[in-house]
């Protein structure tokens, strides 16, 4: 097609290096609901295209939500794939990897741009089937319910061949067959949704399969050396109970796995930090001459493990990052992530060492029963920190999510994070900079993590009513969509025994 919308996608496409083609009678028109920039950098999404082009008579091409939606709107371009620029709406099957419940938004936009209908009611066999997976199938994928014809649960390596398969049969065969296997979730069938489903170790371990300067990680070769983790905090969807702890790879076949002409590299993980031989595959990289970031570095591991910050310095690397997560160490203690102030500190002095420019340090604000004294803890904390290493807070209010511990905890309200923001904000000028994601936007992401079809619904709502906070406030109240009270209600059992309260919403 020769839409001159289409030209920034001929654009990146020349700029890639290894993208896939292949002719095949199953087409997958591979959906991510975010900008490029953002897909591209999805080792799941990677993987996934890797694993449907390994597929006999299967193949995939990409789509993102366009940069420029309003101007693809305007001039009426159907959302279109990237390798054969073809609409997306002649395949059989659109797959979409969603990674947090914002994107909901981009699915939207992205079927709409397609010209196919929303609502699975509305469709029918004429139309591809539609599929979502990826992250957020790990937490709570019940808002999608209304829109999916299939959702795959958890980790897709193996049962993207299931679904493969299963494109060949007629869709009602192949909604009934996938009803009953486990790691899917047929909506339309299933009367709940199934668990998470884990891949078999020898699928590990994810990598890119292609390389493009246009992402926030510029050519950056990743790789997935651990997957999961062996830790318990009671707010993370990737906690020990989700999929099994953590699995590693032997630092051999990561480093057999990294290209030759890969100058950067990515190691990614829920806690890469915690893989045994983490520091020999670093330093072996770094000796290779490689630029080397790590997604994960845990305070602790950081602390026993001295020689990874002084590795990381070498490769090149500006600002150190880790989590707080709690603000002090009474909350980090109740949250089962007994990061200790002493352990922060002791980063710091690793990162001056090193020469670093920056550490950066998460924080979650809005824990229940947190109290302006655990704030003042943070910002004592910080006024030392920031003695050794210039230091920046990377501020998100906490939500609550299904499939952990603190599933049904209350958010805490809006204007009250907003002034602990402005608390911390007042108490740190000078010494740190605090960087916040937006409390509303954060309500909208607890209503959808909380929530069940009838979240979803209001998703669509408010999406059609222009997508604004205010439209998005009115769908929730509009449809009495009431956010899960979890299973700490349902069975009285789950305590955070130091944490007495938790605020009301
Ligand atoms: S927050 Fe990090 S350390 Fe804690 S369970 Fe999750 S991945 Fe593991």
């Amino acid at each position: 097609m020769r839409w001159p919308l289409l030209e920034p996608v001929r654009t990146r496409l020349a700029d890639e290096q290894g993208a896939l083609r292949k002719q095949a009678a199953t087409r997958i028109a591979l959906c991510y609901p975010s900008p490029y920039h953002v897909g591209m950098s999805s080792l799941g999404f990677q993987t996934i295209y890797r694993e449907i082009h390994a597929h006999d008579d299967a193949a995939a091409e990409r789509a993102f939500l366009p940069d420029d939606l309003q101007a693809w709107r305007e001039a009426r371009v159907p959302l279109c794939t990237y390798e054969s620029q073809q609409p997306v709406a002649g395949f059989s099957c659109l797959a979409f990897s969603v990674s947090y419940e914002l994107e909901i938004a981009g699915l939207f936009d992205m079927l709409d741009l397609a010209g196919i209908p929303i609502l699975r009611e509305e469709r029918d066999e004429r139309h591809p089937l539609i599929v979502c997976g990826g992250p957020l199938t790990f937490s709570n994928p019940v808002p999608l319910a209304p829109f999916a014809d299939v959702i795959v649960l958890g980790e897709a390596e193996e049962l993207i061949h299931t679904l493969c398969d299963a494109l060949t049969l007629p869709r009602h065969e192949l909604r009934t067959q996938l009803s009953r296997r486990p790691g899917f979730y047929v909506p339309e069938l299933s009367g709940s949704w199934p668990g998470v489903v884990k891949a078999e170790d020898d699928r590990l371990p994810a990598r890119s399969q292609i390389l493009t300067p246009h992402t926030e990680l510029r050519s950056m070769f990743l790789i997935e050396p651990e997957r999961g983790c062996s830790r318990g905090c009671t707010y993370c969807v990737m906690r020990r109970t989700t999929n099994g702890g953590m699995r590693t790879v032997d630092p051999e076949r990561v480093l057999d796995l990294v290209p030759e002409g890969a100058r950067r590299v990515g190691l990614v993980g829920a806690a890469v930090t915690d893989h045994p031989r983490v520091v020999e595959l670093v330093r072996k990289l770094v000796d290779d001459g490689r630029e080397v970031g790590i997604s994960s570095l845990r305070a602790d591991r950081l602390c026993a493990r001295p020689e990874l910050v002084a590795l990381l310095a070498q490769s090149g690397a500006r600002t150190l990052t880790t989590a707080a997560d709690g603000a002090s160490e009474r909350l980090r203690k109740a949250l089962d992530r007994r990061t200790t102030a002493d352990q922060l500190l002791h980063v710091a002095g690793l990162a001056r060492q090193g020469g670093f420019q920056r550490l950066k340090l998460y924080l979650m604000v809005g824990l229940p029963g947190e109290e302006d004294r655990d704030l003042e803890e943070l910002a004592e904390l910080a006024a030392e920190i920031s003695r050794l290493v210039p230091l920046s807070f990377g501020c998100a209010p906490f939500v609550a999510k299904r499939n952990t511990p603190m599933d049904g905890a209350p958010f805490v309200p809006i204007d009250e994070v907003e002034r602990r923001v402005a608390y911390l904000r007042a108490r740190l000028r000078g010494r740190a900079e605090v960087r916040p994601t937006s409390p509303r936007w954060a309500w909208v992401e607890y209503m959808l993590a909380q929530g069940a079809e009838d979240a979803g619904l209001a998703a669509l709502e408010a999406w059609r009513a222009g997508g604004t906070f205010a439209a998005w406030k009115r769908a929730f109240r509009d449809r009495g969509v009431r956010p899960s009270r979890g299973r700490r209600v349902q069975d009285g059992r789950l305590r955070l025994p130091s944490l007495a309260a938790w605020p009301t919403i």
